[in-house]
């Protein structure tokens, strides 16, 4: 049975309860409007433990001024709907005077990390990220946490807050989730008008083109074919906001001589009012 919980309070009896029968807590934060890439977290969490909790909490710290805070799709008897059939034993839904007490003085901060690739576009959004995660790791005090690789930056801001500040966590990544066309799913995609969604797959297509690209090509030029990827997707209709290849650890520049490296390729991209965001292992 899903028990909902609105208050930290009772969500921390809950897990002490599952505690005190010697069951572990398996963790997944959203912002709700789920779908099947959530979904897919919740059956991984499902593997890791005894007990699922999912959060839905549109965080507020996490959008940057002018973003889409106020419009961000909201769907709450849906969202319950779907973890009851998936199976998650709590689902964690607080008002943000819950998560944020007057006055919230205390921030995590990612340094560096939180600057590039999407931090540079988005001014406090991993700020706010690290920050959110951390409450709701103090508050659920999870074994596992579960997420996404679709958001990769994050899932590497996330290891490196929790291995920084020793938190007792495990933090597992779990691959993206497309679309028969190859689009990542995402809340966001629902912005996107019909003409858009149909050429929206060209994001991924591109990243698969220069992972190819990465493999058959010896001595290559890293910023010479990141600039030629990204005026690609400028034909393609995108405005992008970078497109980058790093290592798939640290998300730095490669190395000169990289062979050991495991690399992935980064993109964050405009289709008219919508931003996208994808990735891909090489
Ligand atoms: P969000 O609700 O967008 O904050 O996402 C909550 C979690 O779901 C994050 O860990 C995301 O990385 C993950 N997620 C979102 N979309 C996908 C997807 N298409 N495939 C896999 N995980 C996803």
């Amino acid at each position: 049975m899903l028990t909902i919980c609105e208050t930290v309070e009772s969500v921390r009896e809950q897990v002490r309860e599952w505690r005190q029968r010697n069951q572990n807590v398996v963790f997944v934060p959203t912002m709700g409007n789920l779908h099947e890439g959530h979904l897919r977290l919740v059956d991984e969490a499902r593997q890791h433990g005894d007990r699922v909790v999912v959060s839905i909490f549109v965080n507020p710290s996490q959008f940057a001024e002018g973003e889409d805070f106020t419009r961000y799709p909201r769907t709450r008897d849906r969202d319950i709907e779907l973890l009851t059939e998936r199976v998650a034993d709590m689902v964690f839904i607080p008002e943000i005077s819950q998560m944020y007490t007057v006055p919230n003085l205390t921030v995590v901060e990612v340094n560096d990390l939180s600057g590039q690739l999407c931090g540079a576009f988005r001014p406090g959004h991993f700020g706010g990220v690290a920050t959110v995660v951390c409450k709701l790791f103090n508050i659920v005090q999870p074994d596992t946490a579960i997420f996404g690789e679709k958001d990769y930056q994050q899932l590497i801001l996330i290891k490196t807050m929790v291995s920084d500040l020793m938190m007792s966590v495990k933090i597992i990544g779990v691959p993206t989730v497309r679309s028969d066309d190859g689009l990542a799913l995402s809340s966001r995609n629902q912005y996107l008008t019909d003409n858009q969604r149909k050429s929206a797959h060209k994001l991924y297509e591109v990243l698969k083109e220069t992972r190819d690209l990465l493999k058959d090509t010896n001595n290559i030029e890293y910023a010479q074919l990141e600039q030629q990827q990204y005026n690609s997707l400028k034909q393609h209709g995108f405005k992008p906001d970078y497109f980058a290849i790093r290592d798939s650890e640290t998300l730095q520049p490669p190395a000169a001589d990289n062979r050991q490296q495991q690399l992935v390729i980064l993109v964050a991209a405009w289709l008219g009012q919508t931003r996208l965001i994808d990735n891909l292992k090489v």
